[in-house]
């Protein structure tokens, strides 16, 4: 008999990035900004110093007291992650037993249903209905009535770009009584009305932040938990030793060592989401039915479009890459002549369009 895979595994499918050279890349909401030559030089001298026959040190120490001096966090409450993405597997998995219920929201971002499923883990999902916003009463209505053990979800939200102001997300934190609430806050520089100061007066609150959108280091894979003390004692325990490299925690510090740069980053870029915006709303108009534009709180806009799926090839063709979902478009902000591109481009597709029905 040949070794057989497993029920949770034997559907799933290997994540596939999205291949081929494009001029322009407007997917993965990244940060456009590359490291400036001071900062890159220091980050070659941290690695250079880097002992690399030792293991990492296990709690990121100097690195999670640079994050939280920034962020104005006690950093006994901040765990490093290789990534959030692996601080959200971790959390899914450790804090749900088998069966436990987990409340997400629809649309959202897809990393907590995939981890909730490996976890085997039920996922409810509640619609997230006109705008897309999150209705405060409505999740705990549902997480009651559900007996969910566990709130995730993303602030500003990832792919509809919507905020939650500080005020809703407070109602369902405190509308949930023993259960865990989860807020990812991977865009909340761009937003500015985080929960990160709640995490020290609460039990139940774990907070996520990540190094690759305001911050520009995806390529490190750097993320962050905070959370009150028994949850980062909890999380610390179960998570593997020494996830966080030598080399990630080096260049973090090293970054982390310069906040007015990072500040300033999220100025530049929520400039350029300004002007893309602003485009976007222009080409609503002039071409009336075509595309809505619902939303742009984070670092990348929000559209609703019937044609998505062609307008999506007809970019790709022209060398740009956008995410599409449905009859929805996720576009990330980029530099200023890539924003023009998009835009033109975009243009050039409509009255295509436009002359064909003519035709
Ligand atoms: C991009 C993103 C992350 C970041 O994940 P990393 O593993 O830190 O790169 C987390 N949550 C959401 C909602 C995101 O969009």
């Amino acid at each position: 008999m040949p070794y057989k895979i497993n029920d949770k595994l034997k559907n799933m499918t290997p994540y596939e990035p999205i291949e081929g050279n494009y001029r322009i890349r407007l997917d993965a909401n990244e940060s456009f900004l590359t490291v400036t030559e001071e900062l890159k030089s220091e980050i070659l001298s941290a690695v250079s110093g880097v002992r690399f026959n030792r293991y990492p040190d296990p709690y990121a120490k100097e690195l999670c007291a640079l994050f939280a001096s920034y962020y104005g966090v006690d950093s006994a409450l901040v765990t490093a992650g290789n990534g959030s993405d692996e601080l959200i597997c971790l959390i899914i998995s450790a804090f749900l037993q088998k069966g436990e219920s987990l409340l997400c929201f629809e649309p959202e971002f897809s990393m907590y249903s995939f981890y909730s499923e490996v976890a085997e883990a039920r996922c409810v999902k509640l619609g997230k209905g006109d705008g897309y916003r999150i209705d405060p009463a409505k999740a705990i209505e549902t997480a009651d009535a559900e007996g969910v053990r566990m709130i995730v979800f993303s602030n500003p939200c990832n792919p509809t770009s919507t905020a939650l102001p500080r005020e809703d997300v407070l109602k369902i934190i405190d509308g949930s009584g023993d259960r865990l609430v989860v807020v990812d806050e991977a865009y909340m520089d761009f937003y500015g009305q985080s929960v990160l100061d709640e995490v020290a007066r609460r039990d139940n609150l774990i907070v996520l932040r990540t190094c690759s959108k305001a911050v520009g280091m995806a390529a490190i894979r750097l993320g962050f938990a905070i959370a009150p003390k028994r949850i980062t004692d909890a999380l610390r325990a179960v998570k593997s030793p020494y996830n966080v490299n030598s080399v990630t925690q080096a260049i973090g510090c090293a970054v982390l060592s310069h906040p007015q740069e990072i500040s300033k980053r999220v100025e530049k870029i929520n400039a350029s989401r300004d002007m893309l915006a602003d485009a976007l709303h222009a080409l609503e108009k002039e071409y009336p039915g075509e595309l809505h534009v619902v939303a742009h709180e984070a670092n990348f806009a929000f559209v609703e479009c019937d044609s998505s799926a062609e307008l999506f090839d007809y970019l790709k063709g022209r060398g740009i890459i956008i995410r599409y979902f449905g009859k929805t478009l996720r576009i990330t902000a980029g530099r200023n002549h890539e924003n023009a591109e998009l835009i033109n481009a975009m243009r050039d597709y409509f009255n295509e369009k436009k002359d064909d029905k003519n035709a």
